[in-house]
């Protein structure tokens, strides 16, 4: 038999991909599981990540001239109920808060007390809250557009939850906007799906595929929604952000209205917008491999890891100059317009477990430093896109001049094997007996991937076909919208959509 070979996470990917994301997520220390069931810790590795996200993303809002605010954590419920659709949607996943204090009873045990007038919902989405605040900001067509966007929580009662894919509370922007005609609030819907698109490819190197949901995966209130899908390495689809055209249904449920410039009262077009901390999981699944997390450098909280190495007490001291040195050198250099980012690893444990340690978070880059580098003035230098034992000696000064663009490199590299990958596992679908073949499972192993196919849209069948092979419409891709195509199951014109498992 042959040997295999060794892998830092047990199991492999091809060997259970469910066991293999939670290992990763705890091998690189992002995340663990809480004593409150369906609610996670992010730990400082995966919350640098998130805080990353924030950073690029609320730059990108505030280019397109949105402002943040914060509204509260709890909704009346009476607000939840004006919109029918919405509470129908979210009903299911409320946390309800229906008292005001504790009190000890008789065996001093704590009972809730001081039941409250109305009971509030811990918020799953903020339309109903925030647009009665809007519903008193808005007066004018002057007021408009409103671009609003808050970073918060949310509540969702989720009963099957996955670290950061999937959890009862979740980290998340939502962005609110209010426009005086439709087609304004069309383009808004529009603009920020392709905002959340151009920072998933270029800050994750997360290639996604933008287009509409069909109705069975609306948004709970909205006309239509909008998401960008991102393949992961199971090939199951993620969605990883989504927009929603909300036509006037918010508007006339919070009463959104606004005097126009001939004097009319007339309601207003409302957009919402989300991404969460589901974008981690995200992360995760499209560029780890077996030995662990591998980050984009855009993304990655650091850069490089400095590891010095010092068998010798005699040059001991003259090594870690040397890497001091090195650190300030690198930290000189300018990475998409900021310092490059440098830990320096001088903790007093075995070089092998430090390495393998760096190489599971997922940095970068990894430079050793012994005392024969340091004499021929080297680095040895460690890709986290290559294999572990493929290391590198490199002229001190030659890395640091070239490390961003090494960076750069890297980053684009994971980017382009992304899309390869999603490419190889996209199959035009013509007929039904090769849409069964593409998803039906060969043993244990991963299956399917993104079939590209035409359907006539017909909700019943939709949901049919989810009963039947646990497959689900993705989106309408905006790419190809125009197209018709015959449906693969009726033979109707369609539209070519994309099919595949998701998360
Ligand atoms: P929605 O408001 O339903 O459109 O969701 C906005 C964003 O939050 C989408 O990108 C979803 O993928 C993400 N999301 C929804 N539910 C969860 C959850 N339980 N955990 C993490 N992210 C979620």
């Amino acid at each position: 038999m042959a040997k295999q070979a060794q892998t830092a996470i047990t199991p492999t990917r091809n060997e259970d991909y469910p066991e293999w994301y939670q290992q990763v997520v705890k091998a690189a220390d992002l995340a663990e599981n809480s004593p409150v069931r369906g609610c996670m810790v992010i730990k400082p590795w995966g919350y640098a990540i998130w805080e990353n996200i924030q950073q690029d993303l609320d730059r990108r809002f505030k280019e397109t001239g949105h402002k943040n605010a914060y509204f509260p954590l709890f909704i009346p419920m009476s607000f939840l109920q004006k919109e029918a659709d919405h509470v129908e949607g979210f009903a299911k996943e409320c946390a309800v808060v229906t008292h005001s204090r504790l009190e000890a009873d008789e065996d001093g045990k704590l009972q809730p007390a001081g039941p409250l007038e109305e009971p509030l919902i811990v918020r799953p989405t903020s339309e109903t809250i925030i647009g009665e605040l809007f519903s008193k900001w808005v007066q004018s067509y002057r007021d408009l557009p409103l671009l609003i966007n808050q970073w918060a929580n949310v509540v969702r009662w989720e009963m099957r939850t996955r670290l950061f894919l999937r959890t009862a509370e979740f980290l998340w922007q939502e962005g609110h906007t209010v426009h005086a005609t439709a087609e304004e609030a069309m383009a808004e819907t529009r603009q920020m799906l392709e905002v959340y698109a151009d920072f998933a490819e270029n800050f994750m190197a997360m290639p996604v595929i933008t287009g509409e949901k069909t109705e069975a995966e609306r948004f709970p209130g909205a006309d239509a929604t909008f998401a960008i899908e991102a393949m992961m390495q199971d090939r199951k689809a993620l969605q990883a952000g989504t927009s929603h055209f909300l036509g006037q249904n918010f508007a006339k449920s919070s009463n959104i209205k606004y005097l126009s410039a001939e004097g009319k009262e007339e309601f207003a077009w409302t957009t919402s917008w989300g991404v969460s901390t589901r974008l981690v999981g995200g992360l995760i699944m499209t560029h780890s491999d077996d030995d662990g997390l591998v980050l984009p450098p855009r993304i990655a909280p650091s850069h490089i890891v400095i590891i010095p190495v010092t068998p010798k007490e005699a040059t001991r001291q003259q090594v870690l100059d040397y890497c001091h040195e090195l650190k300030q050198q690198l930290i000189a250099q300018n990475y998409m317009g900021a310092p490059v980012r440098v830990e320096f690893d001088d903790r007093d444990i075995r070089g092998g477990e430090k390495s393998w340690g760096w190489i599971k978070k997922g940095i970068p880059l990894r430079v050793e430093v012994g005392p024969r580098d340091m004499e021929a003035g080297n680095v040895f230098v460690g890709r986290r896109d290559r294999a572990p034992k493929d290391k590198q000696s490199i002229p001190r000064d030659q890395f640091v001049a070239g490390v961003a663009d090494l960076l750069d490199e890297m980053q684009a590299g994971l980017l382009a094997k992304a899309k390869a990958f999603r490419k190889a596992h996209t199959r035009e679908i013509t007929n039904e007996a090769d849409f069964i073949e593409f998803f039906t499972p060969k043993g244990n192993e991963i299956h399917g991937g993104f079939a590209s196919m035409g359907f006539c849209c017909d909700a019943e069948l939709e949901e049919k076909i989810a009963k039947q092979y646990k497959v689900t419409v993705r989106c309408i891709p905006n790419a190809t919208v125009d197209e018709v195509v015959p449906c693969v199951f009726t033979g109707k014109p369609g539209k070519r959509v994309i099919f595949a498992k998701s998360y």
